[in-house]
């Protein structure tokens, strides 16, 4: 049976930092991935609240006016988890004129679901984990090969991608991995945007609320000086 609802953690509704312009980022629920440094625990176990596709697209709609030069970002958790419900209303979202980004890891089986979804999407933002196999393990628990075919099928088509990438003191933080992230991007098409961004234990909070192990507890925040250093080293 078609699934009418989606699963959201949570809707920020002036966001900034999740695309171009201000948008609205809704946080969907689910993730098959558990990223060490990750932010959004809470949208991993529970279930969310329960939004209808209308009730979800007339609360987006509210806002309209503040994103002429923005839009709307789906972000999570990994949103692509919930591509059957989210085609419906991206469709209601393109007939508004309104700009639709979509967040992902791509982490998931490139099914007939999320090749709509990204199609009618204008703009991919990609997550990359590590651009080798045991820095994927390390930093998200998965394997590599799906993150390789995601891409694969973005270079088949002709979609706007922006690169993001979290920097780790001691894992990531060093030119050897950023000449290799270079190498890895110039491998993708159609990048128009390239970001480092630093690690941040601000999260640390959630994962004692839901009981989680956290393995970064002795990791310092990324220092902000060595990031644009490693910024400036971005070939792109
Ligand atoms: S892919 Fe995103 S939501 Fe999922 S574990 Fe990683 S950082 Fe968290």
């Amino acid at each position: 049976m078609k699934k009418c609802s989606l699963e959201v953690s949570s809707i920020e509704t002036m966001g900034l930092l999740d695309g171009p312009g201000v948008r609205v980022v809704v946080f969907l629920n689910r993730c098959n991935l558990r990223c060490i440094f990750c932010h959004n625990p809470e949208s991993w176990a529970c279930k969310g609240r329960e939004y209808s596709i209308d009730d979800l697209f007339e609360t987006i709609l509210k806002y309209k006016n503040y994103l002429k030069n923005g839009g709307v970002t789906f972000s999570g958790g990994e949103p692509l988890l919930q591509s059957e419900q989210l085609i419906s209303l991206i469709v209601k979202l393109k007939k508004e004129n309104i700009h639709v980004a979509i967040d992902t890891a791509g982490y998931v089986e490139l099914t007939s679901e999320v090749k709509s979804v990204i199609e009618l999407s204008n703009l991919v933002i990609m997550d990359i984990k590590s651009t080798n196999s045991i820095g994927y393990k390390q930093i998200c628990g998965g394997k590599i090969e799906l993150q390789e075919d995601f891409i694969n099928y973005l270079n088949t088509i002709n979609k706007e991608i922006w690169i993001r990438q979290v920097i780790v003191p001691g894992i990531n933080d060093n030119e050897q991995y950023i000449q290799q992230l270079n190498d890895y991007i110039k491998k993708i098409k159609n990048v128009t945007n390239v970001e480092l961004l630093g690690y941040h234990g601000m999260g640390k909070v959630k994962y004692k609320e839901l009981n989680l192990k956290y393995s970064l507890d002795d990791t310092p925040d990324m220092d902000l000086n060595r990031l644009n250093e490693l910024r400036e080293k971005i070939d792109f």
